[in-house]
């Protein structure tokens, strides 16, 4: 199949053509005509599948040139970076066609977003906080809304967006197509399809737990965290054949100390994501590494997901996750749109359970490979593999330090102001001395009549 038996049109075929694709992925394939049909759809499948152009083809396919200011597509993602990073896709998508397409997310000035909106758009690609904002300002008018698109749903309620999802629901028209992806189905996912979809027509690609086919996934163990650092060293000395790699850890501590120790091993070569950095120090982050200036990029499950970085040579898991979709999804980020891909996996002694609950999910055992010989086994124990001989049974405590707490949704000091009210009211109350509300105008308004 190629993309000449679906039925597009020269715009699109143009600028597929510019981008050298020339066969639809799967997902692709199956989506098109059931999006295309105006149904709602759910979509599972990874990223990577070439979930993003699934769901545009045939939505850039249908929406008609308009220059009415209200937009009538909605894609929620869970992040900023993936708003960005979908937008810059659909505007690749969109060369050739007069549409306007603006991302709007968290963290940056609202007002900018604003007067951006008010120029009139056709498509909105939002995190969900801040479209919710933007709407309720009524600057942005979701009433003309006819497709709303949610990509990575199951993140999404992982962080907690649930409710402004159901927020957001509420202000849109009701005839409006659903259209969701989701890397995995999980109760939530589950609850919320059949809260709000309307007899969705679904679609599967790879069944959650199932590694794509051409990842090839090998693993060792490695007694403690400065053999694994050891480890990686021998392996990152190879740059020919470690040329672009993505290294996971569980939280955002570990992601700091494991940065420390490869800056002082690989001086520039090493970039860090995680959600106690700043949106622009991700942004850059992601963009030295998507640009070859740097070769390792270290980061948490959370902030990689969705994240579209080409060629990523090796994805390392420098811990093994607990959850075995954490695993699904980082090995993913390598052997993309249907490229050989490749992943190491460390286990701890300790960590060996969560690595057969992650085998038995794939159904496989993953090659295991010896320690090489000239690897120095050390001994010494950062914090966390101390044994914790004073730490009493306390069912209290919560071992959440990497819980997307409000550092993701950290905002930059300027917003952190209180809300005053508007500015123009702020303006006009110093000029006139007093409030000037609409309260007052009427007021003035009967006074005069009397
Ligand atoms: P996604 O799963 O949407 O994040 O897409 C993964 C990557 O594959 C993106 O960089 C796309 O631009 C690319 N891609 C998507 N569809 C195709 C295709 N049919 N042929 C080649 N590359 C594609």
């Amino acid at each position: 199949m190629t993309f000449q038996d679906l039925n597009l049109n020269t715009p699109l075929y143009n600028a597929l053509d510019d981008l050298g694709f020339v066969t639809p992925t799967p997902i692709q394939a199956e989506s098109f005509s059931v999006v295309a049909s105006g149904k709602d759809v759910v979509g599972i499948a990874q990223t990577g599948t070439g979930k993003t152009l699934a769901y545009m083809l045939p939505i850039l396919r249908n929406l008609k040139y308009s220059r009415q200011d209200n937009p009538r597509v909605l894609v929620l993602v869970p992040t900023r970076e993936l708003v960005v990073q979908v937008v810059s896709e659909i505007e690749k998508f969109s060369k050739y066609i007069n549409n306007r397409v603006l991302g709007v997310y968290g963290g940056t000035n609202i007002n900018t977003q604003k007067q951006a909106v008010a120029q009139g758009q056709d498509i909105i690609v939002a995190t969900p906080g801040r479209l919710y904002d933007l709407a309720v300002s009524r600057v942005l008018q979701l009433k003309s809304i006819q497709k709303l698109v949610i990509d990575e749903v199951d993140v999404m309620l992982d962080l907690g967006f649930r409710h402004q999802l159901l927020n957001i629901f509420d202000i849109l028209p009701e005839r409006r197509q659903n259209i969701m992806f989701s890397a995995t189905m999980t109760k939530d996912v589950d609850d919320l399809i059949t809260d709000f979809f309307i007899n969705p027509s679904k679609i599967s690609i790879a069944v959650s737990g199932t590694p794509l086919e051409n990842i090839k996934q090998v693993r060792y163990d490695v007694p403690n965290f400065y053999t694994k650092v050891n480890l990686l060293e021998h392996l990152l000395q190879d740059k020919d054949e470690f040329s672009r790699v993505l290294i996971f850890v569980a939280y955002k501590r570990m992601a700091d100390r494991l940065f420390d120790k490869l800056e002082e091993l690989f001086p520039n070569e090493t970039c860090v994501i995680h959600s106690n950095k700043t949106q622009n120090y991700r942004l850059r982050s992601i963009e030295q590494f998507r640009e070859g200036e740097n070769r390792l990029l270290v980061a948490t499950d959370v902030m990689a997901r969705g994240l579209d970085i080409d060629d990523v040579s090796h994805v390392i898991n420098f811990d093994t996750p607990d959850y075995p979709e954490n695993y699904m999804h980082r090995i993913g980020r390598t052997g993309r749109a249907e490229k050989e891909g490749y992943t190491i996996l460390f286990s701890t002694e300790k960590e060996q359970e969560a690595r057969e609950r992650l085998e038995e999910l794939m159904q496989m055992s993953i090659e295991t490979l010896e320690l090489p010989q000239d690897i120095d086994i050390s001994t010494e124990l950062i914090e966390e593999e101390r044994p914790q001989l004073q730490e009493r049974y306390n069912p209290i405590k919560r071992r959440d330090e990497d819980a997307p707490g409000p550092a993701f949704h950290e905002k930059k000091d300027k917003n952190k102001k209180e809300n005053l009210g508007g500015s123009y009211r702020r303006e006009i109350a110093k000029k006139y001395k007093k409030p000037k509300t609409r309260g007052d105008k009427n007021y003035n308004r009967r006074n005069k009549k009397k």
